[in-house]
């Protein structure tokens, strides 16, 4: 599987996007503004979105795609989440104030947007990926997704701080990669705490608890603190087993 990154910041500035990756040219995992560096005929290309959460920075990209290939579309695009992120999207966003509702444009019978709900903790066939969500501790509902296709797996992570689940599964069902979030330095603990997001200690920590060996892609630093936070994080993460690299801007991974 060829993962993508077209954004992986943990906020806007000049030459940063936030977070998505295209899995094989043909699934977005979250749809922040990185999908802005997308042709018209790569985005046209696109089957799904898996969405980790409704935060705004891993969904504004995927909102004003929609927009821009409106016309063009033939077979909708499935926005897959569990019920929860689901629920926020179409309540708050696709409502036709915040934005319009894709799922009826241009009609009702051949929308340009379908959706499917996914169940946590089970494994849905998705377009020739098995995906599961597994459940995260952020300020909303977040989910990790382990995707698995011809015996290769990954788990892309969205935002979350301390979390247990989705190490005992990924302890029962091992990945070779993992994607995850290291937002702050130690620093900030108290605004990672309130906020629901690693620092380098607490990410260092629960790492720990991953028993099989990882390449870990660390994404989603706070932009202007990204060489403190890696530095302060390799400093500390010497005893753990894992490889870890920084996701950088436009680069692709083979897992
Ligand atoms: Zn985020
Ligand atoms: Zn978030």
């Amino acid at each position: 599987m060829k993962v993508h990154n077209l954004g992986c910041s943990g906020g806007l500035a000049e030459g940063l996007f936030t977070t998505s990756f295209l899995l094989d040219g043909r699934i977005l995992l979250d749809g922040g503004t990185g999908v802005g560096s997308l042709s018209l005929a790569q985005m046209n290309q696109i089957e799904a979105v898996l969405l980790t959460h409704a935060h705004m920075d891993h969904i504004a990209g995927v909102a004003m795609m929609l927009a821009s290939i409106s016309e063009q579309r033939e077979k909708p695009i499935t926005l897959a989440a569990p019920k929860a992120v689901l629920n926020a999207i179409q309540s708050h966003i696709f409502n036709w104030e915040i934005w319009p509702d894709f799922s009826k444009i241009p009609n009702e019978q051949t929308p340009i947007l379908d959706y499917l709900e996914l169940k946590p903790q089970q494994t849905t066939e998705l377009n020739g990926y098995s995906v599961m969500p597994l459940p995260l501790s952020h300020t909303v509902p977040s989910f990790a997704y382990r995707i698995e296709q011809c015996d290769q797996a990954f788990c892309f992570f969205g935002d979350t701080g301390p979390t247990d689940l989705v190490w005992q599964v990924l302890n029962q069902q091992p990945v070779s990669d993992l994607f995850i979030e290291l937002s702050y330095s130690q620093e900030f603990d108290e605004l990672a705490a309130i906020s629901k997001h690693y620092t380098s200690q607490t990410l260092i920590e629960d790492l720990a608890k991953l028993e099989i060996p990882a390449k870990v892609h660390l994404m989603h630093l706070k932009p202007g603190a990204e060489d403190r936070i890696i530095e302060e994080f390799l400093a500390r993460s010497q005893s753990l087993p894992h490889q870890f690299d920084l996701c950088q801007k436009i680069n692709t991974f083979m897992v």
